[in-house]
């Protein structure tokens, strides 16, 4: 489903963020990329989902290269993908509602179809109540679950997360992963950056380890969880 051959990643600044990196990640594999903090988990994250672009090399989705793209199907790319970042980026002049309903009206789903859908979103993160709140209200780790209730609300294929957890205590963070293994059992393919090894050592998932840009593939243990 994804590809990477000898991409490379370098930043305007003359920063080096990606050497020469392969892999490949079926559908429906669940994958953690793994390293420290500037290893270039962002980085490589960014690039599938086309915040940033390679310096050289190919990412491929399905067999196309992301920066060959029609305006069309970037766009189709953008609607069955889910991006979750640590600090999400969230519209501020709209209450939490609205800011979950989004990646729907892109979609064009009926306003019946919005309001189920948004309010099971938000109930799963545990911000129903919070429905008309104004994102300044809430605390960073509440924002940061607005932004996985956006990203899970309309069941993408493709699920990108980026340190979710970061703002999260355990128990947020286990509810968290609870929620993505939902959306992995029927049938998501999902990546997770994350350089806190302690929310991930018992999952018995494949690592894609990063250090100082460079990839090393840690273990490949066939996927059992919740199996
Ligand atoms: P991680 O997510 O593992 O912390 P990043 O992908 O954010 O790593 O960063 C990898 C490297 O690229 C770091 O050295 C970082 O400082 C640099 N970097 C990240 N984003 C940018 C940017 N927009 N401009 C310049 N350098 C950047």
């Amino acid at each position: 489903m994804i590809r990477f051959d000898h991409v490379s990643k370098r930043y305007p600044t003359g920063q080096a963020a990606l050497r020469d990196v392969s892999f490949s990640i079926e559908k429906n594999e669940w994958v953690f990329i793994t390293g420290h903090s500037g290893a270039g988990k962002s980085t490589l994250i960014k690039l599938i989902a086309c915040i940033e672009t390679a310096s050289s090399g190919v990412v491929s989705l399905n067999g196309h290269g992301l920066d060959r793209l029609s305006r069309t199907q970037l766009a189709r790319h953008r609607q069955n993908m889910g991006v979750i970042f640590q600090h999400p980026t969230l519209l501020h002049d709209q209450p939490v509602f609205d800011n979950v309903a989004l990646p729907l009206r892109v979609a064009a789903l009926s306003r019946r179809e919005i309001e189920r859908s948004v309010l099971t979103a938000l109930d799963q993160v545990g911000l129903l109540d919070r429905r008309h709140a104004l994102p300044a209200a809430l605390s960073g780790g509440e924002q940061q679950r607005v932004g996985i209730a956006r990203a899970m609300v309309a069941k993408p294929a493709l699920i990108l997360a980026d340190e979710p957890t970061g703002n999260l205590d355990a128990s947020l963070s286990k509810n968290m992963l609870e929620l993505l293994f939902t959306l992995h059992r029927s049938g998501a393919t999902v990546l997770l950056a994350t350089h806190d090894l302690t929310l991930i050592e018992d999952l018995p998932y494949r690592r894609l380890h990063l250090a100082v840009g460079l990839l090393e593939e840690r273990l490949v243990l066939k996927s059992e969880h919740g199996a």
